[in-house]
């Protein structure tokens, strides 16, 4: 079922869970494991990230450089492939145009496809380590809402539409996109990317996710902004429980987004109490997911970044 439809016919709002796919070495197995708390809870959909090769150039004897992979990681296909085996669960694989030509897409839509999937989260992907600013790929997308109509354009092809069975009004994939409560960090302005992000609805996206947020107001006045521009999809809101006190500065880095001082003080509080820290950012979490479901979230999102048991206590707390 696509995530419209699951929008459209939810009476009440659920969670939805984001899962990164390991790096290389980890089996099906322990990967299908890892997810495994997750399933009590009846998630309509599994969100699988999408990540970038990473590649270093060393120098050799003679002078010349080669290429080595550093860092790479199961890709989003192969594990939304393996948790279908296992679970009976929609699959959500997020598409970066970072790394891919538009024909790579392509031939990364036709994977899906083949195997059924018809969510797709489109993003444009960050810069890769080293790397100041996005560049893209040549003979790629430079940005989401392109990527989006990409995806449009490949299924208005008439030999997909035909093997699909599919009516030209058809869309076969369901596309969600990312949005910023707080501003992307690359945008002038809070206006310029509420605009950016009305492209990629009118390129076809159905629905939108957010960055994490710590403090609910920054949503709220953030779909005011949207509404207020003409977005009218669902907006759904991302959290991510706190669980270490140094995330208290490496969260606001690496996504740009502010840490409310009733959090950082109740943090600084039993700073040197890792549980404490830890259950505080747990309910800290709880507190913010049953106020958005009190205000009408269609949904809430959850960036489980590989840790399960703070994101258990939320759900079993909250829904
Ligand atoms: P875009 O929508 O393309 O926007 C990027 C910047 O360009 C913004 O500042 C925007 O205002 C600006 N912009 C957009 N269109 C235009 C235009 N036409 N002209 C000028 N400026 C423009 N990253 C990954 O690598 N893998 C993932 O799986 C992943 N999942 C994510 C899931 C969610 C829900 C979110 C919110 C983010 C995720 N990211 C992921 C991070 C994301 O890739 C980065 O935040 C990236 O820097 C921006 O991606 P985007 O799709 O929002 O880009």
């Amino acid at each position: 079922m696509k995530v419209s439809e699951i929008l459209a016919t939810s009476t009440k709002a659920f969670p939805s869970i984001e899962i990164v796919p390991p790096l290389r070495g980890i089996t099906n197995e322990e990967l299908l494991e890892s997810i495994a708390p997750f399933m009590e809870f009846k998630p309509k959909y599994i969100n699988v990230t999408s990540h970038r090769d990473e590649y270093e150039f060393r120098q050799n004897e003679n002078g010349t450089f080669s290429r080595h992979l550093i860092r790479n990681r199961i890709s989003e296909t192969t594990v939304c492939s393996a948790i279908m085996s296992k679970y009976d669960v929609e699959v959500v694989p997020h598409l970066i145009c970072g790394g891919n030509t538009k024909e790579e897409i392509e031939s990364r839509l036709d994977n899906l496809a083949f195997l059924g999937i018809n969510n797709i989260v489109a993003l444009r992907g960050d810069s890769l380590t080293g790397e100041k600013r996005f560049t893209p790929t040549p003979g790629g997308y430079s940005y989401a809402s392109e990527l989006v109509e990409g995806i449009r354009a490949y299924q208005g092809s008439n030999s997909f539409r035909r093997s699909r069975g599919l009516e030209t009004t058809d869309r076969f994939f369901c596309i969600g996109v990312g949005a910023y409560p707080e501003k992307h960090f690359e945008a002038a302005n809070i206006e310029t990317d509420i605009q950016n992000l009305k492209k990629k609805i009118d390129a076809g996206a159905d629905y939108i996710i957010t960055q994490m947020f710590f403090d609910n107001k920054v949503y709220y006045n953030f779909v005011e902004r949207c509404r207020a521009a003409g977005i009218t999809v669902p907006i759904i809101p991302g959290l991510k429980p706190l669980s270490t006190a140094r995330q208290l500065s490496l969260l606001p880095e690496a996504f740009s987004i502010d840490i409310p001082v009733e959090l950082t003080s109740e943090i600084a509080r039993v700073h040197t109490d890792k549980n404490a820290v830890y259950q505080l950012g747990t309910e800290w979490c709880a507190m913010q997911c049953k106020d958005l479901i009190a205000h009408g979230a269609p949904a809430v999102h959850f960036y489980t970044m590989g840790k399960s048991d703070n994101i258990s206590q939320i759900l079993r707390e909250c829904f």
